[in-house]
């Protein structure tokens, strides 16, 4: 593993909050540096805080992205004067006709498609970067099933860093361009996604100015997505929803937004009231959903086959977490096949005006089985996280929805189109 700061000194390393990495596993404590497995067992490191005095009004007061949260981030004070994309606080939705259809009586979408590259990745690169450069790094790396390749090449570019982003070259055509215009280095591997990571742990390992974002440092990569549950119950007005549903890919998000109601309610920004989470996946990569289904701890490692690509992690880091969260606050994980995928973006755009990518539609879905299979109680308060935007993954919809018809120009053929229903 590298370190490239002397992790003896960790009092000079200021990263806000943060006192030390400690493993899930043992709880064995190191101080902080670019580590995250645990030498003594190899579970995974987790930064560790010591929160000082935060407020409500400290916060409201901040800055309108993430940073308002930085009091409770690995990250240091002044996180915000560095050139940075400045994401999150995204739009909290009430999303009343998709209620409606789905039979709920409250309900809302986080709409993270308003991020700065158009997904929640964003948040947690940019927690990322600005942990990397109090460690010393000069590179931003990632291995990515798309949107982190977005996120890295656009973060890199605003900060004037270079960046290395390894791809599957099967990766959707609008998710390659995304990237490729940052200028940074894009390079396509044959193979999937968890070639791509393997081969990303390997290059960590000799190049010792590289921050993989989701590897070397991703113990404070992976704080990033405490935001998204932090800004959701800001939104809802200093409280906690009772039910979320959380798409699942690695697991991450979805461990941290629980953390971030733990905290919420430790800290005494929320009443600690109980909630429920629930993890969704599609059926064509649903190591999760299986082992929550056989009452396994264990997740057996899938070969991923679906069109939700951002969410096609085949041996998911956290997914043993998921299971924790989930089984400790009452929740479940469920999966959707690639058609209910497609129907769930489609009912979310037709019912709210909000055009997701396969991994909102993958959400939609589940929720709404949820609903149908009386795990998600359609009379408690429910948050749909919507991490991505569709306009990246129109391959997904591109056969299913078009014109309903081709005229000439003229009114009276417009009228006879319209009058057919
Ligand atoms: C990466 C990603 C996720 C899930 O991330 P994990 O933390 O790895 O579970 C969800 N939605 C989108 C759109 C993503 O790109
Ligand atoms: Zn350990």
């Amino acid at each position: 593993m590298t370190t490239s700061v002397d992790v003896q000194n960790s009092t000079a390393l200021d990263l806000g909050p943060a006192r030390a990495l400690a493993c899930r596993e043992c709880g064995h404590r190191i101080p902080l540096a670019a580590e995250f497995a645990c030498a003594e067992c190899f579970g995974p490191l987790e930064v560790a805080y010591e929160f000082g005095k935060v407020t409500r009004a400290d916060i409201e007061a901040g800055p309108r992205s993430i940073w308002r949260y930085r009091a409770l981030l690995p990250v240091p004070a002044d996180v915000d004067s560095y050139p940075n994309t400045e994401p999150g606080l995204t739009r909290l939705v009430k999303a009343d006709r998709l209620a409606a259809a789905l039979g709920v009586k409250s309900l809302w979408v986080k709409d993270d498609t308003g991020n700065p590259t158009h997904s929640f990745k964003d948040r947690v690169v940019a927690v990322a970067l600005a942990a990397a450069r109090r460690l010393g790094f000069t590179v931003l790396a990632c291995p990515s099933t798309g949107n982190l390749a977005n996120a890295v090449a656009a973060a890199a570019a605003r900060a004037g860093w270079d960046s290395v982003v390894l791809i599957p070259s099967s990766l959707e055509r609008a998710k390659i361009l995304t990237t490729a215009v940052y200028d940074g280095a894009l390079i396509a591997v044959d193979g999937n996604y968890d070639d791509v990571n393997r081969l990303a742990t390997e290059l960590a390992a000799e190049h010792e100015d590289w921050a993989f974002v989701n590897v070397n440092v991703r113990p404070y990569y992976a704080e990033g997505s405490k935001t998204l549950g932090y800004e959701v119950a800001e939104q809802l007005g200093w409280r906690l929803p009772e039910q979320i549903v959380v798409p699942v890919a690695s697991g991450s998000q979805l461990t941290k937004v629980d953390k971030a109601f733990r905290e919420l309610g430790e800290l005494g920004l929320v009443e600690a009231t109980p909630y429920r989470v629930f993890g969704a996946q599609a059926t064509g990569c649903s190591p999760v959903a299986a082992a929550f289904k056989a009452g396994q701890d264990v997740i057996r490692p899938v070969k991923p086959d679906t069109i939700a690509r951002s969410l096609a992690i085949g041996a998911p880091a956290d997914g043993p977490y998921v299971l924790d969260s989930v089984r400790r606050t009452g929740g479940a994980v469920e999966d959707v096949t690639d058609a209910e995928v497609v129907e769930g973006i489609r009912l979310l755009a037709r019912t709210e005006g909000i055009f997701a990518e396969t991994a909102g539609g993958v959400t939609v879905a589940t929720a709404k089985k949820l609903i149908e299979t009386g795990q998600l109680d359609p009379n408690a308060e429910t948050v749909l996280l919507i991490t991505g935007d569709g306009l990246k993954t129109l391959d997904a919809v591109q056969d299913h929805i078009g014109p309903r018809a081709t005229v000439p120009p003229s009114a009276a053929a417009v009228r006879e189109v319209l009058n057919r229903g």
